[in-house]
């Protein structure tokens, strides 16, 4: 499509970054199941080796329909570039990797997904990184987090599992004021609930397996740049502001300029690293991207009629859904993510873990399922599978309490899901 800024959101989640197939016409984006791409001849080879023609040399760096998918994300979330990987834990590591080194620190707040809480509380010890998890609601405690060695700070906008609304715009005031990117994990939220780079985000992550491709298909990730951090600004991102002995001492900031990052992710981070995106998974991603608006209009109003539904209920003792007014969060909604709350949040049970443990068994409509993010409603009790790795104290920070079982509100007829819920509670209190 020729792209044109004042597209709307519906528009882009249709058209951006794919055109009919130059070869054939195919209106839908061709899966490209290709490793590799015939070079003109010998020089055009070594211009696409040394970085100074942009072409396909192979899958595992770059590929045409993953390609699309990129663009896509990009322009949705009002970033210059993306890259996609293999799953929204590569994304992670993909959106550190240039930043970070050997005794060096990421200040992430508590409030996580389970598996990023175990990643970096444990993985990335043994690359010498090292996580800092502070309440990202306490400015002052992120502040003092913040060291010479600190690199990044990191956190969700919508916190997984517990609906938690992060305040971005004074995060990425406090990460400014440091000289530090901001990366922001959008994945529960997505861009149409919430544009983090508007709030001052340097770099957004994604799991592209969740609402982005919506229905639970494929493993993905991506990591979108701003194109708004000076790299150069001090000697503290050498990947990206120093020489490069791998390509010959370029220099990524000083050669692609505010597209250093993505190159670099591409170039560097995909090379080496291997984490690519299947154009597979790339082609069902950009199936549901399609419909993204209408999915997540549908998968907010139906959390917030269940969400209330559950609230008055005398058999739960509370939920902290940001999109309901009893949330200490629900001021930030109005202008963190305008458009709604997401579709998750945790509901404590009265009877405690046992209770828990009999409602997810009793539930029909809801599948008991390690995913969320789905067009169907899914219910997990955190405690006892995603966030089990965890100490019960990391546990209640990252709102996974052992009473307390989580919540991903689907696209199913509301009322549907209410009865479903009304008969499950009546077992688990039995
Ligand atoms: C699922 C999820 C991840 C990890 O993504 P995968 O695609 O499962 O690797 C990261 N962050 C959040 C918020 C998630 O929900």
């Amino acid at each position: 499509m020729t792209e044109n800024p004042s597209y709307g959101f519906d528009t882009l989640q249709v058209h951006a970054g794919a055109r009919p197939d130059p070869a054939t016409g195919a209106r839908q984006t061709p899966i490209y199941q290709t490793t590799a791409y015939v070079f003109r001849d010998a020089d055009h080879a070594a211009a696409l080796f040394n970085l100074q023609e942009v072409g396909y040399i192979y899958s595992r760096l770059t590929n045409p329909t993953v390609a699309v998918l990129q663009e896509r994300i990009a322009t949705l979330e009002g970033g210059i570039g993306a890259v996609c990987c293999s799953s929204g834990h590569a994304a992670q590591i993909m959106a550190l990797f240039p930043l970070m080194g050997p005794g060096l620190n990421v200040v992430v707040s508590t409030r996580l997904y389970g598996g990023s809480v175990t990643q970096f509380s444990h993985t990335i010890k043994r690359f010498g990184w090292e996580a800092k998890f502070v309440d990202f609601d306490d400015l002052d405690a992120v502040r003092a987090a913040i060291d010479d060695n600190t690199r990044a700070v990191f956190c969700e906008s919508i916190a997984n599992p517990g609906g938690y609304i992060t305040d971005l715009d004074a995060i990425a005031g406090v990460a400014d004021a440091a000289g530090l990117p901001l990366i922001v994990d959008n994945t529960s939220a997505t861009p149409y609930l919430c544009r983090p780079i508007e709030h001052g985000a340097t770099l957004v992550v994604h799991s592209v397996t969740k609402y982005l491709t919506g229905n639970g298909t494929v493993m993905g990730g991506a990591v979108v740049d701003s194109g708004r951090f000076d790299w150069s600004a001090s000697d503290r991102f050498p990947s990206l502001s120093a020489p490069e002995p791998a390509y010959h001492g370029l220099k990524f900031h000083e050669t692609f300029g505010n597209l250093a990052f993505t190159f670099h992710g591409i170039a560097v981070g995909l090379r080496d690293l291997g984490m690519t995106m299947n154009p597979q998974a790339a082609h069902y991603a950009l199936m549901g991207i399609e419909t993204l608006s209408l999915r997540m209009e549908k998968h907010v109003a139906n959390a917030k009629k269940v969400a209330a539904w559950l609230e008055q209920d005398p058999r739960v003792e509370y939920v902290t859904y940001a999109g309901l007014e009893s949330s200490p969060y629900f001021d930030r909604v109005e202008r963190i993510c305008p458009k709604g709350a997401g579709a998750l949040f945790t509901v404590a049970i009265k009877g405690g873990y046992e209770a828990c443990v009999r409602l997810v068994d009793s539930l029909e409509l809801f599948s008991h399922v390690a995913n969320l993010g789905d067009t169907r409603s899914l219910v997990i009790h955190a405690a006892s599978t995603t966030h089990r790795q965890l100490t019960e104290e990391q546990q209640i920070a990252a709102g996974a309490a052992p009473n307390v079982v989580r919540f991903s509100i689907g696209i199913e007829d509301a009322d549907d899901l209410i009865r479903d819920l009304d008969q499950a509670l009546a077992k688990a209190a039995g």
